[in-house]
């Protein structure tokens, strides 16, 4: 670390720590210990801030009982650094904590808690023209100069509350998923109320389902969740799964989503149905988002062979619940949006719990919440009594996270105003007014659609890569265009517009917050595609940022 630089000086000359860094990361998820570890590498002075109180990213959040990773471990870790050779996973599918303990494993092998300000809450950004640097300030007042600042809050870091009357009164524990009680809650024997069917609801569910005295599960979409074959980890086990990690490794920058498969490479449509149940069976066998992002290549854009795999899937739920009535609900006969086209959950035991007296199912779209009484939940048709509530009820996605920080660029113009009709980027990682800041699994990358860890190695290089060059080139400042980004946001609605991730009101286009602007946050062209584009922008001098 240099120790007398001025402070107009290039991006990358080590700063001067604790006065103005070279870059100041804001979030600890893969994204951010990623870039931390990377810009060390380059000989930048850097540090990370996280409002998390320990190493976890959005894990350290998501400590419900149930959360795990959708993704199996073995492609839920970092690839570089032959960081995945020792480390073993106890599930195929690591829980909350088992994520946990990948990144304490992580820190122990890069030390990177030295660099990290845990309970940190980045409060404001502001440019300084003059001296072509930002100064962050967190909640308690803690203040940081830094020449470039990396936005690496994830697409989850915002919750999103239901606007319920009453709920402010409830007298009972209220939880939100994202939100958790650190040190646990126990919902044994308790009347627990689960709002909420997706991702985190499905997950909650199936633990409160086996200890609350009653659990109600209030759903207003049903999730079109999928078996995940969870199964426990030997050593053994673990040392078979790594022979074949280098080129499963690989597989992810040539997949649609960023893991180590991809579509098949056939149209459903054109199989007979002797065929496509074949394979649906074999998949079905094997569980996990093969029967998502790995099953025909058609399912994801053609109506038909998409209700195909629909039909199938409903008469697997059918088969588990046992009143006819529930399993309508679950899985009704006319889809409430094709498959896929929002994101399923993996689920071990979540239509079972259906058949146990102990549970009961209220679609709130028939039976809507009227309000939120101090004991419980008074609905259209009668009382549901309640110790415990649970709000699975989601996030502000992609772009909510990033703006809570009061951003203000030049001439003090601020994020939230240029982003109040809709969310303007350059492939997701800058926008102008607003230089010398990235944004690291933004609104407008391949986010919702690409494996975290993949994104924050992949995309994490991309930035890397860049920030170096301009560590060489001794640039001080840089800025994206408006007219790229009115490109990017135009290719981001183009692949959206002839999609049918149209046809479901989900978070990938900011549908789930009431009043916020309708738009593509996640590109849908998937990984490939993306990572082309940048190499196209790399291998033409950067094009589209101008630089000082
Ligand atoms: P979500 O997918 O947005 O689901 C929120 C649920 O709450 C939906 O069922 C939604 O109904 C319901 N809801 C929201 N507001 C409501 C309201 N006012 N009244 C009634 N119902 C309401 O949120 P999430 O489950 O937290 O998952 C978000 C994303 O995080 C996931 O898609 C996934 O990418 C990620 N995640 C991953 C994992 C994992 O890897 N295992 C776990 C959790 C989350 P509607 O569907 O009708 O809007």
């Amino acid at each position: 670390m240099t120790s007398a630089v001025s402070e107009s000086a290039p991006i990358g000359d080590g700063g001067v720590e604790g006065h103005v860094l070279d870059t100041l990361v804001i979030g600890g998820g893969f994204s951010g210990l990623y870039q931390l570890d990377r810009l060390r590498d380059l000989g930048f002075s850097v540090k990370v801030w996280d409002a998390a109180g320990g190493l976890g990213g959005i894990w350290w959040w998501n400590c419900y009982p149930g959360a795990r990773t959708d993704s199996t471990g073995q492609i839920y870790q970092y690839s570089y650094k032959d960081l995945w050779k020792e480390f073993d996973f106890t599930e195929l599918y690591p829980s909350w904590d088992g994520v946990r303990n990948y990144f304490e494993y992580v820190d122990s092998k890069l030390d990177l808690t030295k660099d990290i300000e845990f309970n940190t809450v980045a409060e404001s950004c502001v440019w300084d023209e003059d001296k072509l640097e930002w100064t962050v300030r967190s909640s308690d007042g803690k203040q940081q100069r830094a020449r470039t600042v990396i936005v690496a809050t994830g697409f989850g870091a915002k919750p999103l509350y239901p606007s319920l009357e009453g709920l402010e009164d409830f007298q009972g524990e209220c939880h939100h998923t994202a939100r958790w009680p650190q040190g646990g809650l126990d919902m044994t024997g308790k009347k627990v109320v689960v709002m909420g069917t997706g991702s985190s609801g499905v997950q909650v569910i199936q633990e409160a389902a086996g200890v609350a005295e009653h659990l109600t599960v209030l759903q207003r979409t049903p999730n079109l969740a999928l078996p995940m074959r969870q199964r426990k980890l030997t050593t053994e086990d673990n040392d078979r799964l790594r022979e074949t990690l280098p080129e499963r490794f690989e597989t992810r920058y040539k997949a649609f989503a960023g893991f180590d498969f991809d579509f098949i490479p056939q149209n459903a449509s054109e199989l007979s149905e002797e065929e496509r149940l074949a394979t649906y069976e074999r998949m079905w066998e094997d569980g996990g988002f093969h029967l998502w992002l790995g099953n025909f290549q058609d399912i994801l854009v053609d109506e038909e062979a998409n209700r195909t795999f629909y039909d199938f899937w409903r008469q697997k739920v059918h088969q588990r619940v046992a009143d006819p009535k529930v399993a309508e609900m679950l899985a009704p006969a006319t889809p409430p949006h094709p498959f896929g086209v929002k994101r399923p959950s993996l689920e071990q035991n979540y239509f079972d719990v259906y058949n146990q007296d102990n549970v009961t199912l209220i679609d709130s779209t028939v039976e809507p919440i009227k309000r939120v009484l101090p004991n419980g939940i008074e609905t259209a048709n009668g009382f549901i009594e309640c110790d415990v509530l649970v709000l699975g009820t989601g996030f502000d996605n992609n772009s909510g996270g990033i703006m809570a920080i009061d951003i203000t660029g030049v001439e003090g113009k601020t994020l939230q105003d240029k982003w109040a009709g809709g969310v303007d980027t350059y492939l997701g990682l800058s926008t102008a007014g607003f230089p010398n800041m990235l944004f690291l699994y933004g609104p407008q990358s391949p986010s919702g659609f690409c494996n975290g860890p993949t994104s924050a190695e992949y995309q994490g290089q991309v930035v890397s890569d860049f920030l170096a060059e301009l560590k060489a080139r001794g640039t001080r400042r840089f800025e994206s265009t408006e007219e790229v980004e009115r490109a990017w946001r135009a290719h981001v609605d183009e692949v959206f517009q002839g999609s049918m991730f149209t046809k479901a009101r989900s978070w990938y286009w900011g549908a789930n917050v009431p009043g916020k602007p309708a738009q593509m946050l996640n590109y849908s062209g998937g990984v490939p595609a993306y990572f082309a584009k940048w190499e196209e922008i790399k291998n033409a001098g950067y094009k589209g940022f101008e630089f000082q």
